[in-house]
């Protein structure tokens, strides 16, 4: 079981894989919006995606599959 999983973040818009994201806010907090750099995609707030790649990460650990609306989960965060 790895205790860290490396996976990367497909933008379902303009289909940059793996996304860049980035954020307007100077200071990346829970609350802070992550974009797409290509096309500006809003995927959420930050605390959101932590949350759900967690779950993710816990699935795959699990022996379960990847079935969210991304198709892995997310890079350095
Ligand atoms: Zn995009």
């Amino acid at each position: 079981m790895p205790d860290q999983i490396t996976v990367t973040l497909k933008c379902p818009v303009c289909s940059a894989d793996p996304v860049t994201l980035i954020t307007t806010d100077a200071t990346l907090t829970g609350d802070s919006f992550a974009r797409c750099k290509g096309c500006g995609h809003e995927f959420g707030r930050y605390l959101d995606m932590k949350s759900e790649a967690r779950r993710l990460a816990a699935e795959f650990r699990d022996g379960g599959t990847w079935l969210g609306a991304y198709p892995s989960s997310f890079r350095n965060w």
